[in-house]
């Protein structure tokens, strides 16, 4: 994974409320990640085609959302354990923006727009229907819908 912009996630959260977070990923339209190439292996999710563009993962941590997201943007050694791990080590894709907000984890998802990039991704303990925690935005450039 290449480097984000930033090396520190920037809080848009007040002190203390702070517990979800946002990632947004792109991968580039060739050579790999699109439909053309071979598949991403997601964990159990299996092996998926991933279209070129935009995406947004939304998590949280209840704990150390910091640390969380520092180690999702590779600041912190991790093996493959979310799903999100999958693509975020891919070589091709590219952290381009972080958030860290008090609002809820699903609340945000909802806000991001897309469609879901892959069924139940990030999604494993959502209790409120979202389907997936990764929307694919498409091929242009959107900004993160934080809080
Ligand atoms: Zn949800």
């Amino acid at each position: 994974m290449r480097r984000p912009p930033r090396s520190a996630p920037r809080n848009s959260a007040a002190p203390g409320s702070e517990g979800q977070y946002g990632v947004a990923a792109q991968l580039p339209a060739v050579p790999v990640a699109g439909a053309a190439g071979p598949p991403l292996r997601i964990g159990a999710l299996g092996e998926h085609h991933l279209a070129p563009g935009r995406y947004v993962y939304t998590g949280s941590a209840r704990r150390h959302p910091r640390a969380r997201l520092e180690r999702h943007l590779g600041l912190r050694p991790r093996r493959l354990r979310w799903h999100v791990d999958y693509l975020l080590t891919h070589p091709d894709c590219q952290v381009v923006d972080v958030c860290l907000v008090a609002i809820e984890e699903c609340a945000l998802n909802a806000r991001q727009g897309g469609r879901i990039a892959i069924p139940g991704f990030g999604a494993s303990d959502c209790q409120a229907g979202c389907g997936a925690h990764l929307r694919y935005l498409g091929a242009g450039v959107a900004p993160l819908a934080g809080g």
